[in-house]
């Protein structure tokens, strides 16, 4: 295969790209960067952007797999136009399109017997060739009437064909490198190779953007395309996403799932949408975009030829990004879904009123869960180990001195209450922060929360002065 340099160029249909995920049990990184880069060219260029499953395997193409796609897609917000296609359910069709290219002359039956492609493969691999199987049957007329047969394209064996790759530029492969690839199994089903051409044809697809481990594919499928007569699509062949050690992403290097990055690592999906449009994709330095600026400047002219390497660390600080822009409402609510109180309005709105000075903090949304769990916790407050000493020394006194300050305050709102924890810290001759330290974690079990007069409210007075007394010592000990 040979490579020139790209060039990119207007479409001169009105676009459809589409999606065509297998089902694994879940949507891949690489697979949502796909779809991402097949919704935002469409909708740049005012077309339709569509999704077909591709579950012609049928022991991996289960209902849970299915589903957790389509949560996926719609979870990040790349939404497709009109119905879902399930390619299965097309295998007459595929067949059908099989058959016109006998009649034609496009394709043939073959009779190749498996010792005899055994024998083909063993002599391949004796020269060190890849198999590239020219069946005698091509130019055979004598077909046995009773004989299975699997029907094969007759691909082109002479000359060259160029892909001009949107991405990758033109590409060429010589056609004695190609192989008469099967269409039609023995048992009548299709190939592949076959339903996706005949798929992305009558499903008008005009741009076929995918990951570049499918760019040997193009040259196969081609020819399908030529022998019925069919518009050829536009080709942009991604590169894929690798991991931090520049090898292909995979479990080895953590999740490759993006529901793992929602529930296990509490990424929001504009976040990780954000940064997997910036892996592969530029617009000048700009690192955050948002969705209606990517559709504005999305092309397929500055996607990157090379590999991108995935980093965890700059997913996260986008997160952090994203978390701070988001409304108080909705981040209320995701923690209310992670702590199972998304049907307890009292908590909800608790939740509400923390966020302000919660969120600024949190780099996901498991932090941000996280950091509420003060609110709600039981008394007596469980204290963690590395507060413990703020708990010792003077601290019972200053406790108890700032119970008394607190009690007389009534009109309880952080500008009173750090009134009197003031006039606490003052009346003992110490820096406020040595008042606010056991303060702090009498209120919060930790020695990191929140501003401690934010605390002091969110928490109330009723449950702050427990809380409180909960760590001074009954008279008279
Ligand atoms: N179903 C293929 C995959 O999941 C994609 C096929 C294509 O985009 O042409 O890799």
């Amino acid at each position: 295969m040979s490579a020139t340099d790209k060039t990119a160029s207007a479409p001169d249909r009105a676009v459809v790209t589409r999606f065509a995920p297998s089902p694994t049990g879940f949507l891949h990184l690489g697979g949502a960067r796909t779809a991402l880069f097949n919704l935002l060219y469409a909708r740049h260029h005012g077309g339709t952007f569509r999704l077909r499953i591709e579950d012609t395997d049928r022991a991996r193409s289960t209902q849970p797999a299915i589903e957790a796609i389509l949560n996926g897609m719609r979870w990040l917000g790349l939404d497709w136009d009109g119905e879902e296609v399930f390619q299965f359910a097309r295998a007459d069709r595929h067949a059908e399109v099989a058959h016109a290219m006998v009649a034609s002359g496009h394709a043939y039956r073959c009779y190749l017997t498996q010792e005899e492609l055994e024998a083909m493969r063993a002599a391949a691999q004796a020269a060190k060739q890849p198999l590239r199987v020219r069946s005698p049957w091509r130019d055979r007329t004598d077909h046995p009437a009773d004989k299975p047969f699997v029907v094969r394209l007759r691909a082109p064996t002479e000359g060259a064909t160029t892909i001009h790759d949107e991405v990758q530029g033109a590409v060429t492969v010589q056609n004695a490198e190609l192989d008469d690839l099967v269409l039609l199994r023995s048992d009548g089903t299709p190939t592949y190779m076959l339903a996706v051409v005949v798929d992305d044809n009558d499903m008008g697809v005009t741009h076929v953007i995918r990951g570049d481990d499918h760019l040997n594919n193009a040259f196969r499928q081609l020819p399908i395309y030529r022998a019925m007569g069919w518009a050829e699509p536009v080709y942009a062949h991604i590169p894929l996403i690798h991991g931090s050690d520049g090898a292909k992403l995979s479990k080895r290097h953590g999740a490759v799932g993006i529901e793992a990055y929602r529930d296990d690592l509490g990424i929001l999906p504009e976040a990780l949408g954000n940064y997997l449009l910036r892996l592969g994709w530029g617009h000048g330095d700009d690192e955050i975009i948002a969705r209606e600026d990517a559709i504005r400047w999305f092309d397929l002219d500055a996607v990157g030829k090379s590999a991108s390497r995935f980093d965890l660390k700059k997913l996260e600080h986008l997160n952090g990004h994203y978390i701070r822009a988001t409304d108080d409402e909705r981040l209320a609510a995701l923690v209310a879904e992670k702590l199972g109180f998304d049907h307890d309005d009292t908590r909800r709105s608790i939740l509400l009123a923390a966020m302000p000075s919660l969120k600024p903090r949190a780099a996901n949304i498991n932090e941000l869960t996280e950091a509420t769990a003060f609110l709600f916790a039981a008394r007596p407050l469980m204290v963690e180990d590395a507060a413990r000493p703020l708990l010792d020394g003077d601290a019972p006194v200053l406790l108890a001195r700032l119970h008394t300050a607190l009690d007389a305050v009534h009109n309880w709102d952080t500008e009173t209450t750090e009134a009197a924890v003031r006039s606490v810290a003052e009346e003992a001759g110490v820096k406020l922060g040595q008042v606010a330290q056991p303060l702090r974690v009498a209120l919060t079990g930790r020695k990191t929360s929140p501003g401690i007069f934010d605390v002091l409210v969110l928490l109330g007075r009723d449950e702050s002065l427990a809380r409180i007394a909960d760590h001074i010592p009954a008279r008279g000990d």
